[in-house]
């Protein structure tokens, strides 16, 4: 290890000459540089130790201006950075339990033993100081230096060791450097965030988050809110780390959400009105036209051709269709107008009626439906059966060439129960799986099979106003599986029952 520019700076404290220069010839022989300077009584002591900075420092602890325990700790306050190595003429069993747990990086000997370990043990507390002070690695750094909040280091004393830009902009300053070695408290503007801030100090570092203001150079104020915890250090001299977020931004994206979200409650709200007004605008004309229809192909089933009956039929089936629409869409309107307020629902027993109300469809189509035991939820008992009777009938109207086999499951999720009804239909491409859930979003045309587009979008809007989620997965063996959470009420879950 010849190279000086491996040793830092070096100092040494000795009070006999000698010595110094047999360390220094030492240093000299293995390292190729000497000693920076050396320190003999009190005063340079105090000198060199306050305005320099060391990386290796060696010292003799047995010297007439001060105490070695104490020597040691003024070294370690004003040159936290350097290896400490004691070189003693203390024997060594004598000396190691005191030096060792003072905080030295290592101790030899002044006799020729000890003097020929002292490169070794140089190198030794060299590498030691520089795990201890290395910081973050250049990743990390780069991660603090680009958050957009403000995050400093501290020691327990509350000096700043070190911050990010994003601290130096919140506090007004050009950059980090510029608030290191400042107090914490001299920032903090206001008696109270200060007695936060010492109170944090005095337990070691952790406190509950606290806002206060923060002085800047220019005299103004910013409104910041505080949170710090304690980091031990790896030389178990421990450090006060501290987040920093500027009240005004949070509150801005705070603003922000509140405000989008009532937006997009605004954009349902008007739906629903829209949903209303059209249903019960156009009941009127149609209810004419309906009944117009039906006396004219009354009238006229004995003297018309066939295409022009034909053409009256079609004219009628678009009619039912409409009023089949016109009935969902003032369904969908009421969920919210005509909502009762919530009580224990058992599903179990809202399945059964379900059930019941399609056994003639369900043997005609040979249906078999499996289900697990159900819970009992807290919600609106009748938007639970309109939600259960969309999707089972669904599961039957959109069968296969299979006879339909339902399967209806359901399992803990902790907060929340997780309800699917599984079917082994004609499936659904997963990327429609959004778009049907919107209204009048349907895969099919009317010819093809009969629908309004607007029972899944009644679904979901159950499913959400009882604070769940509901959506379509692939079923793995062919068929889909509508899944949906719903928080969890009191839960009593009752035995399920086979219907076929
Ligand atoms: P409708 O059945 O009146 O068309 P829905 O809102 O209930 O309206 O369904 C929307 C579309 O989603 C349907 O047109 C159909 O294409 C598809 N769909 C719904 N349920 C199923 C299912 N179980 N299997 C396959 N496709 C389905």
């Amino acid at each position: 290890m010849r190279p000086s520019h491996l040793v830092p700076p070096i100092l040494l404290i000795d009070d006999r000459s000698v010595d110094l220069d047999l360390v220094s010839l030492v240093l000299l022989g293995a390292f190729g540089v000497a000693p920076a300077e050396r320190v003999t009584d009190a005063a340079m002591f105090a000198r060199h130790l306050g305005t320099r900075s060391f990386g290796l420092v060696l010292c003799e602890i047995d010297v007439p201006w001060c105490d070695g325990l104490e020597m040691l700790s003024s070294i370690h306050e004003l040159q936290p950075e350097a290896a400490v190595v004691v070189v003693t003429r203390r024997p060594l069993a004598e000396a190691a339990p005191t030096v060792l747990e003072a905080g030295a990086d290592g101790l030899v000997t002044k006799d020729a033993a000890g003097l020929a370990h002292l490169p070794h043990t140089v190198r030794h507390a060299l590498v030691t100081a520089n795990r201890r002070n290395r910081g973050p690695s250049a990743a990390e750094r780069g991660i603090v230096d680009r958050l957009p909040v403000g995050v400093f280091r501290a020691t327990t004393d509350g000096v700043i060791l070190d911050a990010n830009p994003a601290f130096a902009r919140l506090i007004g300053v050009s950059q980090p450097s510029d608030v290191v070695h400042r107090p914490v408290a001299d920032l903090i503007a206001g008696p109270g965030g200060r007695d936060r801030w010492s109170d944090a100090v005095a337990r070691g570092g952790a406190a509950e988050a606290f806002e206060t203001d923060l002085a800047r150079p220019d005299g103004g104020r910013v409104r910041v809110r505080i949170r710090t915890w304690s980091v031990p250090g790896r030389d178990g001299r421990a450090t006060v780390d501290g987040l920093v977020e500027d009240v005004a931004d949070l509150a801005a994206a705070r603003a922000a959400a509140t405000a989008r979200s009532t937006e997009i409650e605004r954009a349902r709200i008007d739906l629903e009105q829209m949903a209303f007004v059209v249903s019960h605008d156009l009941q009127q004309p149609l209810t004419v036209v309906a009944r117009n229809l039906e006396m004219l192909e009354d009238v006229t089933r004995d003297v018309l051709e066939s295409d022009a009956r034909e053409s009256l039929e079609h004219a009628r089936r678009g009619a039912e269709s409409l009023q089949r629409m016109l009935d969902a869409m003032r369904r969908y309107a009421r969920l919210d107008t005509r909502a009762a307020a919530p009580e224990p629902v058992d599903l179990g027993t809202v399945v059964d009626r379900v059930v019941d109300m399609l056994d003639e469809e369900m043997t005609a189509a040979d249906a078999e439906i499996r289900r697990d035991p159900l819970p009992v939820v807290d919600a609106d008992e009748a938007q639970m059966e309109q939600l259960l009777q969309n999707l089972l009938a669904n599961a039957l109207k959109y069968r296969s060439e299979r006879p339909p086999r339902i399967s209806i499951s359901c399992s803990d999720e902790g907060e929340r129960w997780r309800i699917g009804i599984q079917d082994n239909g004609i499936g659904i491409d997963p990327a429609e799986a959004d778009r049907i859930f919107r209204m009048f979003q349907r895969l099919h045309s009317e010819d093809e099979v009969p629908g309004t587009g607007i029972g899944l979008a009644v679904c979901k809007r159950i499913v959400e106003r009882h604070g769940g989620r509901i959506g379509v997965e692939p079923a793995p063996e062919g068929g889909s599986v509508f899944w949906m959470t719903l928080p969890k009420g009191p839960t009593v879950v009752r035995s399920g029952r086979s219907d076929g």
